[in-house]
């Protein structure tokens, strides 16, 4: 591992801080924080902590000595100066004194004495960053590290590794009696460079922050250099390997294991009181499959995770699935599925029973559902509430992988143990970590919307993220769907540009969708284009490409959204832009109205026919919107025609209101709550009497 410290770069930042009047001191411990963070094999996700000790000026304009050490919230990575609130250093100091102190006491006496009232709290493991003395101190839970410190004689090997430059101290959980063991520890030991956490981490010092940054660096590549030396076929470490992409028969695979699972794991958390929707992330690297295919796999899952920092999000391990194969028995293998979660979950409430004996039974239980699936001939999959909340489980599963493959190539993985691992999963000010922010209505779901770069599908897109989901845009024109997916709020919509009219085209883009979100819950089909001529005179040509566009696009979509669904079980919504043309046909568009009339009959027939899967299927019915569909020119024309003016004429109705493509989102997004209507038209027209329905 190269140090990546540049004087050029850590000057640059304090000239920029020093302009905003933040103190060099700060200024370098911004720059240095940021280079541990920017490397996932030190640091991921909000993990690893940083200090500095300076002084800073109170409100009585006294100058006093603080630790500025970093807030809860921040990442590493990204963090900023006010990422790493001042405390006043001498009460905490002073705290050592002490015998014992309440986690609520340490809490409350880190907030009493920041300087700013506002600021996040600080870590749990501020403690040791003010009970050891060195001006800068770097925390990391590096994947080398782990691998070492995760061993039944992981003091012998540090021994081997760093010799006298490091001294070991046992494993504690985070806070007060850790941040008293390991100030001692370093008294006897006054010459080390850092100190290494037993199964949990390394924590490095030094007089400047290039000194502690540079002795991180050095500490964790002589664990690299120790393990690279005995493993076996592993390259250097490099996560998040993220996903490979996978595509032909491999992307199908995926996707109906994926689909099942997402399914399995849905029942059983509605079945637990948890929501029943969940966004998966397939991680397929080589270490990945590596581990996955290994035939030991079912005995490591049960072993822990590396670090009891990934607990809280992972679980202690993943639930092992049975293996997917190409052509496999799909009810056979689901059957298997379930049992393993079934499994998992059972063996979590007995973990919990076990441990809240042990404390008392002062603790509620969490879900009991996995939050990594170890899938043998696929991956691992990470289970969250988001796409991004999966994506962080993933990349800690590729964490644990990677820690795993590297202790067993030199020794035995033997991470913390059962009763540690629960101290640190139930214990309050972790949990605090996760936040418990109300969800948005769609949030955990996954929508397709076809036609998503038009003026219809993009609102909808739109509207449908601003309400938490997860959205895959599907449209011919893909310059038009990046700029759409640029205009989405969230930005982790699925780009897929795709011909609708060739089923072949959307069912291997409905694969990539549940190969990437794990499945599929709601779908707009919008796609639609006119085609206008008195019928008498139509060529069939004409009208053969309508229904290609308006009926059969509607059907390739609808059968791919529900072979998705059916592996699911969860139901599912379809949703139909059928326009004003299906109820209420115009002069001239009828190869348009007559393609539209017949969806509507797919509609229903839909309805019908999946009632019973849970799957319900309406139409929405827009006239008179500014689109692709309804360009300016024809806008203008059919003005003219009427001897009215542009506004008058878009706003020709009941209402005398312009209906805009936003109107219309906001009538696929209310229809999709409406669980118990099927086969339902809505009608988004601001009144015609001649287009209603009865
Ligand atoms: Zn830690």
């Amino acid at each position: 591992m190269d140090s990546l410290w540049s004087s050029a770069e850590a000057a640059a930042c304090v000239a920029h801080y020093a302009a905003r009047g933040v103190s060099e001191d700060l200024a370098l411990r911004t720059y240095s924080a940021r280079l541990l963070g920017g490397v996932p094999s030190l640091v991921m996700h909000g993990g690893g902590n940083t200090s500095v000790k300076t002084t800073a000026v109170d409100v009585y304009g006294d100058r006093v000595p603080v630790l500025c050490v970093k807030g809860s919230g921040w990442d590493l990575a990204t963090i900023e100066p006010q990422g790493h609130p001042a405390v006043r250093l001498d009460p905490l100091c002073r705290l050592r004194a002490l015998d014992m102190l309440s986690d609520e006491d340490m809490v409350n006496v880190l907030r009493l004495n920041l300087l700013d009232s506002a600021a996040p709290n600080p870590s749990v493991e501020t403690l040791l960053h003010a009970f050891l003395p060195h001006k800068f101190i770097d925390h990391t839970h590096s994947v080398a590290v782990c691998a070492v410190v995760d061993q039944p004689d992981a003091e012998a090997i540090c021994v081997q590794i760093w010799g006298k430059r490091v001294a070991c101290v046992p494993y504690i959980m985070p806070g007060f009696q850790l941040a008293r063991a390991a100030g001692a520890i370093y008294e006897q030991n006054p010459d080390v460079e850092g100190l290494i956490l037993l199964k949990h981490g390394i924590f490095s010092f030094g007089a400047s922050a290039q000194q502690s940054y540079e002795r991180m660096i050095d500490l964790v590549s002589a664990a690299e250099r120790y393990i690279e030396a005995r493993q076996q076929g592993l390259r250097a470490i490099a996560i998040p390997a993220g996903r490979t992409a996978v595509s032909g028969a491999d992307q199908r695979t995926a996707a109906r294991a994926l689909s099942l699972a997402r399914g399995a794991i849905g029942r059983l958390a509605a079945a637990e009181g948890a929501p029943g929707c969940w966004i998966l992330d397939l991680r397929n690297g080589d270490e990945v499959r590596r581990l996955v295919d290994d035939a030991r796999l079912a005995e490591l899952a049960r072993r822990g995770l590396s670090t009891p920092d990934h607990i809280i999000r992972a679980k202690d391990g993943p639930a092992v699935l049975p293996a997917v194969q190409p052509a496999m028995d799909e009810s056979a293998w689901l059957a298997g599925v379930e049992r393993s979660l079934a499994a998992f979950a059972s063996d979590y409430k007995a973990y919990f029973a076990r441990n809240n004996a042990r404390v008392g039974g002062i603790k509620r239980p969490l879900d009991p559902l996995p939050r990594l699936l170890a899938m043998p001939g696929l991956g691992l999959a990470g289970i969250g509430k988001s796409a991004a909340d999966a994506a962080i489980v993933a990349d800690l599963g590729e964490a644990w992988v990677a820690t795993l493959l590297r202790a067993e190539a030199i020794g035995r993985f033997e991470p913390v143990g059962e009763a540690d691992e629960f101290d640190i999963e139930y214990w309050s000010l972790e949990q605090a970590k996760l936040g418990k922010a109300a969800e948005a209505r769609f949030a955990r779901h996954v929508v397709a919307i076809t036609g998503a770069a038009g003026a219809i599908g993009a609102a909808t897109a739109r509207a449908f993220a601003a309400e938490g989901a997860e959205v895959a845009l599907l449209d011919l024109d893909e310059a038009g769907l990046r700029e759409a997916a640029g205009r989405t709020p969230g930005g982790g919509s699925l780009v897929l540009p795709c011909d609708v009219t060739d089923a072949q085209a959307v069912r291997t883009a409905f694969d990539r969708i549940a190969a990437h979100f794990g499945g599929l819950d709601i779908v707009i089909s919008n796609a639609g284009a006119a085609w206008t001529g008195m019928i008498a005179e139509l060529p069939d040509e004409t009208l053969r490409r309508s229904f290609e566009l308006n009926f059969f696009s509607h059907q390739h979509v609808a059968q791919a959204a529900v072979r998705i669904m059916r592996a699911q079980r969860l139901g599912g919504t379809l949703l139909f832009n059928v326009s004003k043309q299906a109820i209420n046909p115009g002069a001239d568009f009828g190869a348009y109205g007559t393609a539209k009339a017949a969806l509507l009959a797919l509609v229903r027939q839909y309805a019908l026919e999946h009632g019973a899967d849970g799957i319900r299927a309406n139409a929405i019915n827009p006239d008179r919107i500014r689109s692709g569909l309804l360009t300016q020119d024809m806008i203008a024309a059919r003005a003219r025609a009427r001897g009215v003016s542009l506004e008058v004429y878009m706003a020709g109705n009941l209402l005398g209101q312009e209906v805009l493509a936003e109107d219309v989102a906001r009538a696929f997004v209310a229809s999709a709550t409406l669980t118990k209507t099927t086969g339902d038209v809505t009608t988004v027209d601001g009144g015609n009497v001649a287009a209603m329905l009865r």
